[in-house]
């Protein structure tokens, strides 16, 4: 087929985003004219399909964030994995927080809150109980300090690859032309407005009259081609203005496996096990020689997953501390030179799952090594920001957590039909100038 002139939508990049944009927005279009034609919808993507952060992500899907509207979304989505779970390669086990005495003030409120919006989960507290409970569950349970267990029942994780392919298929089947091995290079600008034109990519020009950009670590990129600013005004919580504040900043996502057979993970009662979030503030000692490894506060999750073949995980990521400008998200993941899972990382995380459990006991050994983990590209607050820039120019900029998000798919197609979502509302990058941020955790991670 020759190389499109012009498409109605413009879809960069071929991830969960612009995936499940492409394979919600085609549907909706054929329902309300019939079969649509080919050039409706074309996805561009420089490399492959799920050759970005979708490819390599862990896959967990939960609901469990501080946020309220973090949770409201995150139920839209999960109810979207639900939806089919075999072409998602959706493993619905459930999830587990796992959580010290500082942060049980937060969790008892997620708890209530998931009450509220009717997200099955129970909540566990007290030191005992939470022992109790957890060795119940798995009868090695040994972590120290836990005064809290939220068990959400839905959720759980999907083979990272596999689910694109799924959406990949959904979005063909409507008529959606994915076209790969095409790089975006730039945009072709109207004289009277600030709109896009056209796309510009290294095989020609698609003139379009709607841009999605779903590009994952490379959003930055997007973001400068379209003279956005590279700094800008935030207003706290209490209307201090914080003047020249980085737009973007990177961080390793930092992951990894343990070549064990992932039958060892089941629980007592023989089924596949809830995916485990343990955060904690006792102390973290080496699980090769009794060393100290950490006195702060520190955060690990795992999963049995046989496409990883072992227990997969990882832990807080960490800032990638030199100017944005200078990052080379490329070559990404596995293939990048420069950001990988380090020893470090491999020792603190083997010995956290140790201190959880004492079947990772002298586990270490069997940790796969070699690349992984990938580079993120993060908004001011670590929160996504979904909103139309240059007037026909959409950013799904989920800022890491967008694995999960399989639905922000279905709601950026409303909006790009002219029907504003009330999910997506409190996501628009105008919150940082208004002072309308998300509420901050006690967690370490930056995404919860
Ligand atoms: C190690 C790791 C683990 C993670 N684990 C989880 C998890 O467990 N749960 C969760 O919810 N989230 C997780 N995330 C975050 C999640 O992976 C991302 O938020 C999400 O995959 C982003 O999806 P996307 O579609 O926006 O981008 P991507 O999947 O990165 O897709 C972007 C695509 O754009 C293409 N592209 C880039 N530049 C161009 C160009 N110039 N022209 C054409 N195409 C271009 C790329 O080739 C790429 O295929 C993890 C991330 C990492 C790195």
């Amino acid at each position: 087929m020759a190389f499109p002139k012009k498409a109605r939508f413009v879809v960069i990049g071929a991830g969960i985003h612009g995936l499940s944009t492409a394979w919600h927005l085609a549907g909706k279009l054929k329902k309300k004219n019939g079969n649509g034609s080919n050039n409706d919808i074309v996805v561009l993507d420089k490399d492959g399909i799920a050759s970005g952060a979708s490819g390599v992500a862990c896959g967990v899907v939960r609901n469990n964030y501080f946020q309220p509207a973090m949770r409201e979304l995150m139920m839209h989505s999960v109810k979207v994995w639900e939806s089919d779970p075999k072409n998602f390669s959706y493993h619905p086990v459930g999830y587990m927080q796992i959580s010290p005495e500082s942060m049980h003030k937060d969790v008892a409120s997620i708890y209530e809150q998931q009450k509220a919006i009717g997200y099955e989960s129970d909540f566990i507290e007290g030191k005992k109980d939470s022992m109790e409970y957890m060795k119940g569950m798995f009868h090695d349970w040994q972590a120290k300090g836990i005064t809290s267990v939220l068990h959400e029942k839905r959720g759980g994780y999907a083979n990272n690859t596999a689910s694109i392919y799924g959406l990949a298929n959904k979005a063909e089947s409507y008529g959606v032309r994915i076209i790969t091995g095409t790089e975006v290079t730039g945009f072709k600008r109207g004289s009277n407005s600030k709109a896009v034109t056209g796309v510009v990519t290294s095989k020609g020009t698609i003139d379009c009259e709607q841009v999605i950009v779903g590009a994952g670590p490379w959003v930055k990129r997007f973001w400068d081609m379209l003279e956005l600013p590279k700094k800008i005004s935030i207003k706290d919580e209490k209307g201090k203005i914080h003047k020249d504040y980085p737009m973007w900043i990177y961080w390793m996502l930092t992951e990894g496996v343990l070549g064990v057979d992932p039958n060892m993970q089941k629980t007592d009662d023989g089924s596949m096990p809830p995916v485990i979030h343990v955060d904690s503030d006792a102390h973290l000692y080496s699980d090769v020689d009794g060393s100290l490894i950490t006195d702060k506060m520190w955060g690990i999750y795992y999963k049995p997953d046989f496409n990883f073949k072992g227990v997969q995980g990882g832990s807080a990521p960490y800032k990638i501390i030199r100017p944005v400008d200078e990052v080379k998200v490329d070559p990404y993941g596995p293939a990048s030179p420069e950001y990988q899972t380090t020893a470090e990382f491999a020792h603190m995380w083997c010995s956290a799952l140790a201190h959880c459990q004492k079947r990772f006991m002298g586990k270490i050994k069997t940790y796969h090594k070699g690349p992984s983990g990938g580079l993120g590209c993060f908004t001011p607050d670590s929160f996504p920001i979904f909103d139309k820039f240059c007037e026909n120019v959409y950013f799904i900029a989920d800022s890491n957590h967008g694995y999960k998000m399989i639905g922000v798919g279905d709601l950026v197609s409303d909006e790009l039909l002219g029907k504003e979502s009330s999910l997506l509302k409190p996501f628009r990058f105008d919150r940082y100038a208004k002072g309308e941020l998300h509420p901050v955790s006690s967690s370490p991670f930056p995404w919860s």
